[in-house]
């Protein structure tokens, strides 16, 4: 994936799985044809028509609408493949279980193993005949029906699709279905969610604290409209959060009951600001997000890309409620600390909890484990963090199969003009006139090494001592802003050009601890800033934006530039050529980050060129897009 990303526009995303797949059971079950416009074009939308289309009804696609004409079941044996798709799955054995059957169902391998035994001990309290064809709780099973009853205890904990099955078929029992909910019931807004479409379809529920009354009467045909997914729409408003862009996503109003919207509530806490329209736009905050703490029972799946954008916040998170988590399309707890952990944050889960303390984050392959809140959550770290491969990328076509491109299509690549070379080629005055004359800014990340190697003179640390200086760090503020830089608000834009700071500066900065701290702040502000950034430094090109649209690399001969440096300075030139040989080697032979040209670096050798015409060039390349 390309880094140095902003996620910004209007995004059109693909309609709500959850909504879908609860559309098309109603359709099924009503009293003639009905239209449902906007559903989810994605494996889980298909595994349910595939499922619905076997137990005989007819289900048509055109042009984005989808005709149901439902028929009555014939008696006789069929088999339901639900593939990788939960709601399918349970679902569908609720459906399953209103006619004789037999039907058999079945999914993936990880299908076998997610739970519908809460489902299925209902439904035999129901007078359902489900039997399981391999191990105990889990798929296959076979179900052979009529139901019969109308009140039934379900253990809600584990999923609340268990009581949405139950609720689903409830209008087509003769006396209607009270459900007594056994626990508190997980992502509970699902269950608001599910009567919202039953209603649609013209059926009565009642959904209380432990109780859920559903009338009886049967569905009425109606014409439909899925609401956009509010679980897909995560990504752009988390995108957006990360990298201080704003997303509008499409058609999704603030008031929707979709469980996922509780993301944002979550994202404000973490420092974006939420319009809360008809059309949800989040802004994200410049200078990053923080940490933050949160119960993200009733947002499940929204807490995937929420604990990856924890890993590049500052501060720690703790978010709790998660228990579902491990039984979804991979024991997503176990995955995520897998793959963050892999990246370079410290992350510690429990059963039901997941803390997620930042670190210095790189690049890696992460693996997705076929699950696609996996893909499109890390797609979002790889926008700030240069060096993240997605591994089968195609696993988000279960609930977005345009995933990428949207991605490609939302985010503008920041323009970053990255300047390095080492000391005494005139970086500054070239890199503070091409912003000028480009009407941007520009960032010195050397007066965040500089700033760090007064710190530690300051607080009396070796500067030899790395990690020492980065736990410093760790503890103050320093900005940036228009070439001043402060630590904790003070201005220490003259001290930092102390002799003594340019003595031990080049011993900080090959501190790997010390330039991944400063590295990310120095990504932030970048990321945070409007219009064109010039970067000047030393890895800006090779490390910090390797994507940079353009990367400039100056160099000049020794001599010349002790002798630019002596004359800024009033010193000796010959004591200058000494001090900047010994800076060029430290900083050209250290491990971390050396000073070194990109590969797609345009070097540029100022020896013989004045600054105007070295700024005129770099402008000219720029505006070229050669770079
Ligand atoms: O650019 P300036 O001379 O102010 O940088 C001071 C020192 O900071 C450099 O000699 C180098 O050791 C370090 N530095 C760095 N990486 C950067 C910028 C500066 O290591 N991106």
């Amino acid at each position: 994936m390309e880094s140095g990303r902003r996620v910004e526009g209007r995004i059109v995303v693909p309609g709500s799985k959850s909504i879908t797949n609860r559309a098309l059971v109603c359709a099924a079950l009503a009293d003639g044809t009905s239209r449902v416009d906007g559903a989810l074009a994605g494996d889980d939308a298909e595994a349910m028509i595939a499922g619905l289309t076997t137990l005989g009804h007819r289900l048509e696609r055109r042009d984005g609408t989808l005709t149901i004409t439902p028929a009555r079941p014939a008696a006789g044996e069929r088999v339901i493949e639900a593939r990788a798709s939960g709601t399918t799955m349970r679902f569908l054995i609720a459906v399953s279980a209103l006619s004789t059957g037999p039907t058999v169902l079945d999914g993936t391998a990880r299908m076998r193993q997610r739970p519908v035994g809460p489902l299925v001990s209902a439904l035999r309290t129901l007078e359902a005949d489900v039997e399981y064809m391999g191990e105990e709780g889990v798929p296959p099973v076979v179900v052979r029906g009529p139901v019969r009853g109308r009140r039934t205890p379900v253990d809600a904990t584990l999923s609340s699709q268990f009581v949405t099955a139950l609720m689903l078929i409830g209008p087509c029992l003769p006396k209607g279905l009270t459900l007594d909910l056994v626990g508190s019931p997980a992502s509970r807004p699902y269950l608001v969610t599910t009567a919202e479409v039953m209603e649609a379809f013209g059926a009565t529920v009642q959904v209380g604290e432990t109780t859920i009354v559903v009338g009886p009467g049967g569905y009425r045909a109606t014409a439909f409209t899925v609401e956009p997914d509010a679980s897909a729409a995560v990504y752009p408003w988390v995108g957006a959060a990360m990298t201080a862009g704003v997303v509008t996503v499409a058609d999704l109003p603030g008031t929707s009951s979709q469980a996922d919207m509780g993301v944002l509530r979550v994202l404000e806490k973490m420092g974006a600001m939420v319009d809360w329209g008809d059309e949800v736009t989040v802004h994200g905050p410049k200078g990053g997000l923080r940490g933050a703490d949160a119960d993200l029972a009733s947002c499940p799946d929204g807490a995937v890309a929420l604990a990856v954008a924890a890993a590049a916040a500052r501060g720690t998170s703790r978010f709790t409620g998660l228990g579902t988590l491990r039984l979804k399309e991979t024991d997503r707890l176990a995955a995520l600390e897998t793959e963050l952990t892999k990246v370079g944050a410290t992350v510690t889960c429990g059963p039901d909890s997941i803390e997620v303390v930042p670190g210095p984050l790189h690049g890696a392959t992460v693996a997705t484990y076929d699950d696609h809140r996996m893909a499109m959550s890390f797609a979002l770290l790889g926008l700030v963090v240069p060096g993240i491969r997605i591994a089968e990328p195609g696993c988000v076509s279960k609930t977005w199969p345009g995933f990428w491109t949207a991605l490609d299509e939302a985010t503008a690549k920041l323009p970053v003009i990255a300047i390095d070379g080492p000391a005494g080629t005139g970086k500054t005055t070239v890199a503070t006139a091409v912003a000028e004359a480009l009407d941007g800014t520009r960032l010195d990340t050397g007066a965040f090494y500089r700033a760090a190697t007064l710190l530690a003179l300051r607080s009396g640390i070796d500067p030899e001592d790395g990690d020492a200086i980065a736990a410093r760090l760790g503890e103050v503020t320093i900005s940036y802003d228009q070439g001043s830089i402060d630590i904790d608000g003070v201005d220490v834009s003259s001290e930092i050009r102390s002799p003594a700071v340019n003595a031990a500066v080049s011993a900080v900065s090959a501190h790997p601890a010390v330039r991944s701290h400063l590295v990310n702040r120095q990504r932030e502000w970048v990321t945070s800033a409007r219009g064109v950034v010039v970067v000047e430094g030393r890895d800006i090109g090779t490390v910090v934006f390797p994507d940079a649209a353009c990367k400039i690399y100056l160099d000049a001969s020794p001599e010349v530039r002790a002798q630019r440096r002596a004359l800024e300075d009033g010193t000796d030139p010959r004591e200058e050529l000494a001090r900047l040989a010994g800076r060029d080697e430290v900083d050209s032979t250290r491990d971390a980050s050396p000073l070194r040209p990109a590969v797609d670096a345009w070097i540029l050798d100022t020896s013989t060129l004045t600054i105007d015409e070295v700024v005129q060039q770099v402008v000219t390349h720029y505006r070229s897009g050669s770079g």
